[in-house]
């Protein structure tokens, strides 16, 4: 990947990083409201923390991308970025351009994600608890 390349990436994570900010400063004072909202108008816990469980879900994610960013960063300041860190071989393009925080090429990703179910698929499987 050429050094251009690599700076509009750079450049792209970045606002991506700033959009993510926002976003999770965003849900935590909509959670804030809710949690405002319930505690006046219900006094059933269950619903609050339902909503809140829903909320920290979204949450997650968003931070567990925040880190990709910043290990992807961090590549591209160790010149690294763009190399995958299971095979060392370069990470097609075409797959940087979809996900810019990519660090393994598709091959070593897929046979990853083979290896290891992670727990929010695990989660998915598990049969549906009725509520009574
Ligand atoms: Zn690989």
């Amino acid at each position: 990947m050429g050094a251009k390349k690599v700076k509009d990436t750079r450049r792209r994570m970045s606002g991506q990083y700033d959009n993510l900010i926002k976003s999770i400063n965003r849900k935590r004072n909509a959670a804030e409201d809710i949690r405002l909202e319930k505690t006046k108008d219900e006094s059933d816990p269950a619903t609050i923390s339902h909503d809140g469980d829903r909320l920290y879900t979204w949450h997650e994610s968003d931070f567990a991308r925040l880190r990709f960013i910043e290990q992807a960063m961090k590549a591209i300041g160790r010149g690294q970025y763009g190399k995958c860190v299971r095979c060392g071989e370069d990470i097609n393009d075409k797959r940087l351009d979809a996900v810019p925080w990519a660090k393994m090429c598709i091959g070593c990703q897929e046979e990853t994600e083979a290896e290891h179910i992670s727990p929010a698929v695990m989660a998915s499987l598990e049969p549906e608890v009725p509520e009574w």
